[in-house]
């Protein structure tokens, strides 16, 4: 099984062989009342408000059961569907069936089949190429210096969020099934700009100090980090709508902002060097990733707009614009890295156009979400991006496999 890219022009807002209903309905909405999303119209059911307010015993009774971790309910019922909720459930997470949100266990799914290894790519091209006195530019090679430091860091700091924020609070077991997938994903994300390193012999330290050391690189990284911070506190809890707003934003900083926005920026810039048959096999590498990262990306918009399906009263206006406030700051951070690491720009590719990539992407993120775009409206400056999204892992990947290879059922147990 294999994913429709969410960016190729053709699927539009649909995101997988797992697009949700939710996607289905917030599209509707969109379309039907142009700029008025369709969760403000509802009331706020007094069931869910209710939750805002709970006695101390209620809140501690609530954090054990959102975490999985809490003595045992020996005479609870079982559990059933309409009791499971994204945020501050009380039907026990770990009872993954039965199934509510069957979005959330396709793109499970649809991450284990895609499932992949950066050791799988041959990097001899790459190597000879790196070495050799003429194959790059200054230019280019500053832009993929900088594009790997600015990744090698990131996808560490999308894990942690993932595990030690997100992962805490969404009390939803086939939501923190895919959560687990994904954690994984982002191992095999950093492990590639590990393998990368020692494939061209580069100065490790200055890739993964990056992040630290580079200005227009820290500034990203820091501007997430406010809202991932907040959640780190062992203190905070959902179940108001302070916190449960507070835990929306840092999904929108890392899901949306993070793998949605910079992310795709950052592919843009490796895929056009592979287009020109420079870097290819980062570049496969960078298709991988993109591959898993739309799943990333997808099922983060997902559980947003879930969220505001069960919560309506969070989504109030001066949120709905915070939120675009928020999406407005990336893409002006994504502007200056993309000075910072193409200043004078090299064929095929400048800050200005990664500029307007930023802004063509911001405004469709802001439509997944059913908020009014933030720029006006923008073409898409790479439209061969949707192209480079089309990989299928069959049919080129095998070619560049080595084959003492083995997959897990290969293996013999002697
Ligand atoms: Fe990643
Ligand atoms: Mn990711």
């Amino acid at each position: 099984m294999y994913l429709d890219w969410s960016d190729a022009p053709a699927s539009a807002e649909s995101t997988s062989s797992g697009v949700s209903a939710v996607m289905e309905t917030n599209k509707k909405g969109a379309s039907e009342t142009a700029r008025t999303p369709v969760f403000q119209r509802e009331p706020p059911p007094v069931a869910t408000v209710a939750h805002a307010t709970p006695s101390a015993v209620m809140d501690s009774e609530l954090a054990e059961s959102v975490s999985g971790l809490g003595s045992i309910d020996r005479a609870g019922g079982r559990v059933t569907v309409s009791a499971k909720r994204m945020i501050n459930a009380r039907a026990d997470v770990n009872q993954l069936l039965p199934l509510k949100y069957s979005w959330a266990w396709e793109k499970y799914l649809s991450g284990c089949n895609n499932h992949w290894m950066p050791t799988e790519v041959a990097m001899q091209a790459d190597i000879a190429l790196w070495k050799s006195s003429d194959g790059l530019t200054d230019d280019e090679r500053r832009m993929l210096k900088r594009n790997l430091g600015f990744f090698a860091a990131s996808e560490s700091l999308v894990a942690n969020n993932i595990v030690l924020a997100i992962y805490r609070h969404l009390s939803n077991p086939e939501c923190r099934q895919y959560l687990l997938r994904q954690a994984f994903e982002e191992a095999v994300h950093t492990h590639t700009f590990q393998y990368i390193v020692e494939s061209l012999g580069l100065d490790e330290g200055e890739l993964f100090n990056m992040y630290r050391e580079v200005p227009s690189i820290t500034d990203k990284a820091a501007w997430a980090l406010k809202y991932t911070q907040h959640l780190d506190d062992p203190g905070f809890r959902t179940g108001t709508p302070e916190t449960d707003q507070a835990f929306l934003r840092d999904l929108v900083a890392f899901y949306v902002v993070f793998e949605g926005m910079w992310f795709y920026t950052g592919f843009a810039q490796i895929l056009s060097l592979g287009r020109r048959n420079k870097m290819v096999g980062i570049a496969e590498q960078y298709q991988y990733i993109l591959r898993d990262e739309s799943i990333h990306l997808n099922f983060g918009i997902d559980v947003i707009n879930q969220i505001k399906i069960e919560n309506p009263h969070l989504w109030t206006e001066p949120f709905q614009q915070e939120l675009r406030g928020m999406l407005r700051e990336a893409a002006i951070l994504e502007a200056s890295y993309g000075r910072d690491t193409m200043p004078r720009g090299f064929l095929g590719l400048n800050a200005a156009l990664c500029e307007e990539y930023m802004h063509f992407i911001a405004n469709r993120r802001c439509g997944q979400l059913g908020l009014a775009p933030v720029f006006p409206e923008t073409a898409n400056p790479f439209p061969w991006m949707s192209e480079a999204m089309d990989l299928k892992k069959e049919k080129n990947f095998f070619e560049t496999r080595v084959i003492e290879y083995q997959n897990g059922g290969a293996l013999r147990w002697e």
